[in-house]
């Protein structure tokens, strides 16, 4: 099964949130979406978090306008 990243929350310690983002604490920053923690800065910065990132990607089987209604 694969894990959904969570947000994280910007009360978060950033030496913490660096220590899950696998960046430094320097390189935290506040995600445009979410205002979670992400890897902002930096020369790998995923400016957009995990948990936002992973939303964009697809929910599987949440969207309500899917095809193959039976009737
Ligand atoms: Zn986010």
């Amino acid at each position: 099964m694969e894990e959904m990243p969570r947000r994280i929350d910007p009360a978060t310690d950033r030496t913490a949130a660096a220590h899950l983002l696998g960046c430094l604490p320097d390189e935290v920053g506040y995600c445009p979406r979410c205002h979670g923690l992400t890897h902002r800065y930096g020369r790998r910065a995923r400016p957009i978090c995990p948990a936002c990132r992973a939303a964009r990607a697809g929910p599987a089987d949440s969207s309500p306008g899917a095809s193959g209604r039976s009737s």
